[in-house]
This record gives C-alpha cells, structure tokens and sequence, in this order.
C-alpha cells in the first residue's frame, strides 16, 4: 500500500475503518480540553490515528512533577517553562506532521468556549475541574456535538461517551437505522458538579500513571468511533476503573436519561454556558493556588513593563507567554503566574478573596 495513508494501513484494517473511515478522520476536528496526562494521551493517539485538525487548549506550563504521566513532554519543557499546548504542538508536529495542530494557551470559561469549539467535530476531556466540565457538557448539548468526558485521579479514573439528543432528533446517531443511539448527559448522571475542594486533586492523593492511560484509551477510542461515524460502536456506559484494587465496572445509565429531568439536554437551559453558574475563580490542585479569570477578553497585558515593576517586590521571571513573581505578603510567600490576555494562578493560598487581593494589589483591574 502507498499514498497518503499508507501509515494508517494497520488501522484501516479494523471494522468501520477502511480507506472511508480513514478519509473522515483526516477531515475531522478534535479539541482536546486540558493537556495533563489524558490530554496527552488523547492528542498522541489522536494524532498518530490520523485525525486531520487537533486543537489542544491548556492554561499551564510545564512542571517537573507532570512528567510521570504526560507523556508528550521532556525535562527541556521544564527547564524553559513552556505551556503545555505548544509543546504539545511542537511534539506532535513530529509524530505526525500532517496533523494541522493549533495550541490554544487559554483557560476555558463561558466567554471563550464557542471561540474555542466552534467547528469541532468532538470534544475530548482532558480537564482538571468540574465547572469546565459542565461547561463543555453544556455546549455540546446546545450545539448537538458529541464530548467525550474522562476523570482519573489516585488510582480511578471513569469515562462516559455523550452523543447528546438534540431538538429536532436529527444529529447523525439520532437517525440510525436501528433507533437513535443519542445518550445521557453529564447532567443527567450527576445533575451538581461537586463543591470546589470537595473532590481529591491529583496533588493531594496523587495519580497512578497507568489509571489515566486506561481512561484517555477510553476517551480516544470513542472520539475514534464519533470521527469515523461508528456511533452504533459508542459505549453506553460510564466506566469506573480501579487499578490498585483491581476492579472495573460499566454502569448502565441510560435511565437517567429517560427517566430524569435533565436541567441542560432535557430543559435545555444552558446554566454554565450563559455564565449563571461559575465564577470568575476556581480553587486548583490541592486548595493552595486560585485561579483569576475576571478581566478575561480585555486588551493584551504588557508582561514585560509589568514585570519591571514587580521586581521592587520579589525575583519576577518573564516570557511572551508568562510572567513569573515570587512575592512575601504578610510575611507568606506568594507565586504569581500572570498570562498575556490577564488570566492569572496565585499559589499559596485557597482563598479567591486572598488571591483577588494580591492581583488588585501587584496587577490591578
Ligand atoms: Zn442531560
């Protein structure tokens, strides 16, 4: 076999495949939400199975502690604090460069996600909170787009594949010869994201490597089946997996569908989408670092002058892509990370009110 897709040819093997299939994905748009160690799992097999665009939004930059289990990036990454998404472009790029791959360095909120996910054929969940979760479990019912959710932390991770039902019953897996194959939402499982620092974080109980790369393969094959139209294929049931304890379930959940009153896929009232729900902070990993996103969509940020004047205040590292401050208040030691569009993390401390007040005080509004 040659031409084109003469590297797939292991792939185009499999039912639902052939040289069709083949031709879909290299026509689809995935966007991988989160580049941690899913979204690094997601966006290698995504692009080495030949999905023609990837987007990769992260907000982060590399550290030294992700490298366990991100698998798309190195100890250069860390040393030269690149954002995740870009070094995912850069590796990617190399895997498999007929990969058109845009790396979105953003925070996905209510006043981005339709810049962001206009046009995509699925969205993959490679995120770390749940309010983003929502978010994107709102617009793809809204937009009829299939999401992919996944979660790991310690040792579990769980999986749900959503085909959302549409108004009009007309999306693709509505219209299939054997019935629809539309699915429950994120809402109809579990109607309320739980409480911000309800929930254990990676960097309070830890993550087992392998528990995420169970979840992502999850995540890939389904996106895999959306991108090549085998909606018939598409798993019917959230998965919970336990590797330490060596269980794994499927859990049936169509009934919370059709026996729920779903306030997003049923009311269609869109609570995260339209900013209702949802704050401008979210508490990270660990309660010990606040994210700032309320002046979010203004004018691009001066990092350089900025960074100019913090010095007075601590040692300040700055990049196009970041500025860098380690600041002592009230004789606690501060990390201010400030990105170009105003977006910015505060570590040491959990409290939104403490970090709107270090941003006020070092950044202004
Ligand atoms: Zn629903």
């Amino acid at each position: 076999m040659s031409g084109e897709f003469a590297r797939y040819h292991r792939q185009m093997l499999l039912p639902g495949i052939g040289e069709p299939g083949q031709q879909r994905l290299q026509g689809s748009t995935a966007l991988i939400l989160g580049c941690g160690a899913l979204g690094c799992l997601v966006a290698d097999l995504l692009a080495r199975a030949g999905v023609g665009r990837l987007r990769i939004l992260d907000r982060d930059t590399i550290e030294l502690t992700n490298l366990q289990r991100q698998v798309l990036f190195d100890e250069r990454d860390v040393a030269e604090s690149v954002p995740k998404a870009e070094a995912a472009r850069r590796r990617i790029g190399q895997i498999n460069s007929a990969v058109e791959v845009t790396a979105i360095v953003d925070d996905l909120n209510f006043r981005n996600i339709e810049r962001h996910a206009a046009g995509a054929d699925v969205l993959v969940d490679g995120l770390d909170n749940f309010e983003a979760r929502y978010l994107a479990n709102d617009f793809a019912v809204k937009h009829g787009i299939p999401y992919v959710y996944g979660g790991a932390v310690g040792t579990v991770g769980a999986a749900l594949a959503i085909l959302p039902h549409t108004p009009d019953g007309d999306a693709p897996w509505e219209s299939l010869a054997g019935g629809s194959r539309a699915t429950p939402c994120l809402r109809c499982v579990f109607e309320e994201p739980p409480p911000p620092g309800s929930t254990p974080t990676c960097d309070t109980v830890g993550v087992l490597g392998p528990a995420v790369t169970t979840i992502a393969s999850f995540e890939a094959s389904e996106a895999l089946k959306v991108l090549t139209g085998n909606f018939d294929r598409v798993s019917r049931t959230l998965l919970n997996v336990d590797l330490w304890d060596n269980t794994i379930a499927q859990l049936d959940v169509d009934a919370a569908w059709s026996g729920g009153d779903c306030p997003c896929c049923r009311q269609r009232r869109f609570e995260f989408l339209d900013g209702t729900r949802g704050s401008g902070t979210t508490t990270l990993c660990g309660r010990e670092a606040v994210q700032l996103t309320h002046r979010q969509g203004g004018s691009k940020l001066d990092l350089e002058s900025i960074a100019a004047q913090l010095r007075h205040h601590g040692e300040v590292k700055a990049s196009p892509f970041m500025l860098r401050a380690d600041i002592v208040e009230n004789g606690r030691p501060y990390r201010l990370s400030l990105f170009p569009d105003g977006r910015a993390i505060v570590h040491g401390t959990g409290e939104s009110s403490v970090a709107r007040s270090l941003y006020a005080k070092y950044i202004g509004n």
